[in-house]
């Protein structure tokens, strides 16, 4: 194919215990996703839709890159989450097929110009600026569910310099990763190579230069890099 401007090359993430890697599409990221505690099992009926914004592509930084302080922010805070890496795509996923079109799980960081999405949820805009920054999701190797399965508990763990600082467990999602897919697949035609951020639990807070962030998904996975 004759193309005007070269190709821009597919981002992708590696995959464990393969050289192959994992061409990433979109990114869909979840709001609110954690209770404070843990619930008791059952339907809640205050729970409100979930909802989504989203991160291009060219954001993911894989795990032990650095993660390069963005510009135009003077307070930028960790999201530790479980990232879902989808196999097959589709429209109108029901729940109960939802776990079929997941590839595999991963562990990332929805890095966050909170300064700049304050601004946008004050006066109403989008929070493009505060979320879909470059670098903001640096994000591990995927590790297939044909190895792991679907996680459905198993703790959340965020530390910077050593010091836990987030910590929660996959069990306290209010939107449960097969309720996630299904809804996100009415709103938009899911495709291969889609991550979904699933949420942070409680803790979130700023990082400087010189930081080492180490995030946890017990049963899935780590991911290691520093702020320069
Ligand atoms: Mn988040």
């Amino acid at each position: 194919m004759e193309t005007v401007i070269p190709v821009p090359a597919v981002p992708t993430l590696p995959v464990e215990g393969t050289n192959a890697r994992f061409p990433v599409g979109r990114i869909f990221c979840v709001g609110r996703n954690y209770a404070e505690h843990a619930r008791e099992m059952g339907h809640d009926p205050n729970r409100e839709p979930p909802f989504f914004f989203m991160k291009p592509a060219t954001a993911v930084v894989a795990d032990g890159k650095d993660f390069p302080y963005p510009s135009a922010t003077k307070d930028v805070h960790h999201e530790m989450e479980l990232v879902v890496a989808l196999g097959k795509g589709g429209a109108n996923i029901p729940e109960s097929k939802a776990l079929e079109h997941v590839w595999g799980y991963a562990v990332g960081l929805d890095m966050t110009r909170r300064d700049l999405q304050g601004e946008a949820k004050k006066m109403g805009r989008p929070w493009d600026t505060g979320k879909a920054f470059d670098h903001s999701a640096p994000c591990s190797a995927i590790v297939p569910a044909s190895k792991i399965g679907h996680p459905s508990k198993g703790a959340v763990i965020l530390e910077v310099n050593g010091q836990v600082k987030q910590k929660g467990d996959l069990a306290e999602l209010i939107w449960k990763i097969p309720e996630m897919i299904a809804y996100l697949s009415t709103l938009f035609a899911l495709m291969p190579g889609d991550l979904i951020f699933t949420g942070t639990p409680a803790g979130v807070g700023p990082v400087k230069k010189g930081d080492t962030l180490k995030g946890t998904v017990e049963g899935v996975g780590t991911i290691t890099f520093k702020v320069v």
